[in-house]
């Protein structure tokens, strides 16, 4: 299926992939005022399955509540549309990107005049992270940036909103323009907070370590996995602040998102992580992971699987 053939879900009704426009005075496109999600749908041994939707809804509906937005569907109906939204399109496995907005309407910073609207599209992506097969045996390369991440005294960061991405943009951008893959984020505290848009693992002594939520990090959905992963197969694990330099000497780092998997690291500011190559811990995660998301896991595939009728 080609885009053209694609169809988006706008307020309730699904439109042409070409239609779903909206006016060039948008609130959101002016002020960042608007909240979005990414979810992934897998083609499970079983059917088309998304992972963790009711996470991924009340996520949005979270991130929504911090930003005063008026979303008009309830839970229920969101979860509704992501299936829909998937039904309309066919058969393939897919990503899903709920956005809701401050709509058309009055200009100036206060958006609460405007209408929230929701849209739901989905697409095939593989991630830059996840396109690239010798990153699989490889790792990826990662630099420090020199963007700060964004702080909770400036903008709320448990809210996956659109504005945070400004941040995350110029840290990508620096690292990509430096010849690396993606950056580290620091926190103004100068610990190690997450990457531009991934949450970020060691293991050092066996011992997986990620760090605190509250320290700045995204509640990413995907960490949760991971930790949970590592409670059932009885993988000791450590919720900390990590500095810069405990990093470079890890004994392996991974990263952790929807849209980019697991990811081993490689390097970081071009010092080796230990031989550079996937580590035993991030091979066991990453082969867990494979099982629950694919539906051959029991307890956790029926736990987290919403399968598309
Ligand atoms: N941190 C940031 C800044 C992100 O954008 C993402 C992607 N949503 C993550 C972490 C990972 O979150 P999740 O596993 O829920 O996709």
């Amino acid at each position: 299926m080609n885009s053209n053939e694609k169809k988006i879900w706008m307020d309730g009704s699904i439109v042409d992939w070409n239609k779903a426009t909206i006016h060039i005075l948008t609130h959101a496109l002016h002020y960042a005022t608007a909240v979005f999600e990414g979810i992934r749908c897998y083609k499970t041994v079983n059917g088309l399955a998304v992972f963790r939707l009711s996470d991924h809804v009340q996520r949005l509906i979270n991130s929504g509540k911090i930003y005063f937005m008026d979303i008009k569907y309830s839970k229920k109906q969101l979860e509704k549309a992501v299936i829909d939204t998937i039904n309309a399109n066919g058969v393939e496995e897919s990503y899903v990107r709920p956005i809701a907005y401050y709509g058309y309407g009055k200009m100036g910073v206060n958006p609460l005049p405007n209408k929230v609207s929701v849209a739901i599209a989905t697409w095939v992506w593989d991630e830059h992270l996840k396109r690239e097969m010798h990153y699989e045996e490889k790792g990826v390369r990662l630099m420090v940036s020199a963007w700060m991440r964004i702080d909770g005294r400036t903008m709320p960061f448990l809210a996956k909103a659109t504005a945070n991405y400004a941040n995350s943009a110029l840290a990508r951008v620096e690292a990509l323009k430096a010849g690396f893959d993606e950056a580290i984020m620091l926190n103004t505290s100068g610990k190690v907070i997450e990457a531009s848009a991934e949450n970020i693992f060691m293991v050092k002594d066996s011992i997986l370590i990620t760090p605190p939520t509250s320290s700045g990090a995204l509640e990413g959905i995907t960490r949760d996995t991971v930790l949970t992963i590592a409670k059932e197969n009885k993988i000791p694990y450590e919720i900390r602040d990590i500095s810069r330099d405990e990093l470079y000497i890890a004994d392996e780092v991974f990263l952790t998102g929807t849209a980019a998997g697991i990811k081993p690291v490689a390097e970081i500011d071009n010092r080796s992580i230990a031989d550079g190559r996937e580590g035993l811990t991030t091979k066991q995660i990453k082969e867990k992971f494979g099982l629950v998301v694919y539906d051959r896991d029991d307890e956790l595939s029926k736990k987290w699987l919403t399968f598309v009728e």
